[in-house]
């Protein structure tokens, strides 16, 4: 594999290290170079050999964020070079972590990739906050977006009126940065102001916090309690089950906490 240089374009998981799949962790153990997000953590990366070279594509040595097609060009140099590296990447590589991008110019280029799926944040999140995305007769349809509904390289027009009502569960990613306007916009289009939302903070991980309330509160509960991202959004009537198997186990908040919110 290394003769020629590969590239193994990997996800990571949502956090937790032993959600990382074992075909991830193989492939950590037989990196030359790793070039890995900033949210990736030190228990995964554990899994890397001793002298593996470990770059975080998160930043630059003077801190500064470094960009896309760098990043792209750093993965085709060290392929060219001989060496098997690893893109690692939160989650899964194919869900809005522009992993796509990275396989599309590695193939233009002509180096020789695969793609290792990975837990996403997106059902991980949820289900770490016991919230099912779907349940039979509750809800049948889950769509997972982006928080970020404004990107300027690329004119494509997200969808409020489509996505409000697009399915049972919606779920979105980034969603702290722009979190007033994502709710205000679902409301504005028809989504039920009092339709129980969830957010997620660092799920699978030591840092999990949880927030129930319903949609027309969740901001201001969110911005009382500084949540900081990363977090997932989660809006559907399976939040509900969320909170009854939270009570149920008063997990990770207390019995109190977890009710706070919650409008019957
Ligand atoms: N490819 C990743 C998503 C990358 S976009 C995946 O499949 O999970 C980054 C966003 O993912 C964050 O802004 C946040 O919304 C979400 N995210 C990633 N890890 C998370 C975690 N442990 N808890 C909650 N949200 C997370």
């Amino acid at each position: 594999m290394s003769s020629s240089g590969f590239v193994s374009i990997v996800g990571a998981g949502p956090g937790d290290p032993e959600l990382l799949t074992i075909k991830a962790a193989k492939r950590l153990g037989c990196a030359d170079v790793i070039v890995h997000d900033r949210l990736i953590g030190e228990g995964i990366l554990n899994y890397c050999r001793e002298d593996a070279e470990l770059i975080d594509a998160g930043k630059t040595p003077g801190g500064h964020r470094i960009q896309q097609e760098d990043i792209n060009r750093l993965l085709v140099d060290k392929a060219r070079e001989g060496k098997f590296v690893v893109r690692l990447k939160g989650g899964d590589p194919f869900v809005f972590g522009r992993g796509a991008e990275e396989a599309l110019f590695l193939a233009s280029a002509g180096v020789p990739f695969e793609v290792i799926p990975g837990v996403s944040s997106s059902l991980a999140g949820p289900a770490a906050a016991l919230i099912p995305v779907t349940h039979r007769c509750v809800a049948r349809s889950v769509t997972i977006a982006t928080g970020h509904d404004r990107d300027n390289s690329c004119d494509k027009v997200f969808d409020w009126e489509a996505l409000a009502k697009a399915s049972d569960t919606l779920v979105f990613l980034m969603a702290v940065e722009n979190l007033e306007r994502i709710v205000s916009s679902l409301i504005s289009h028809g989504r039920n102001p009092k339709q129980l939302s969830a957010l997620v903070r660092w799920a699978t991980t030591p840092e999990q916090q949880v927030i129930f309330a319903p949609l027309q509160e969740i901001v201001h509960i969110a911005r009382s309690r500084h949540i900081t991202p990363p977090a997932v959004l989660v809006v559907g009537d399976t939040v509900e089950i969320g909170m009854e198997l939270s009570r149920a186990i008063a997990y990770g908040e207390t019995p109190e906490e977890v009710m706070h919110a919650h409008v019957a």
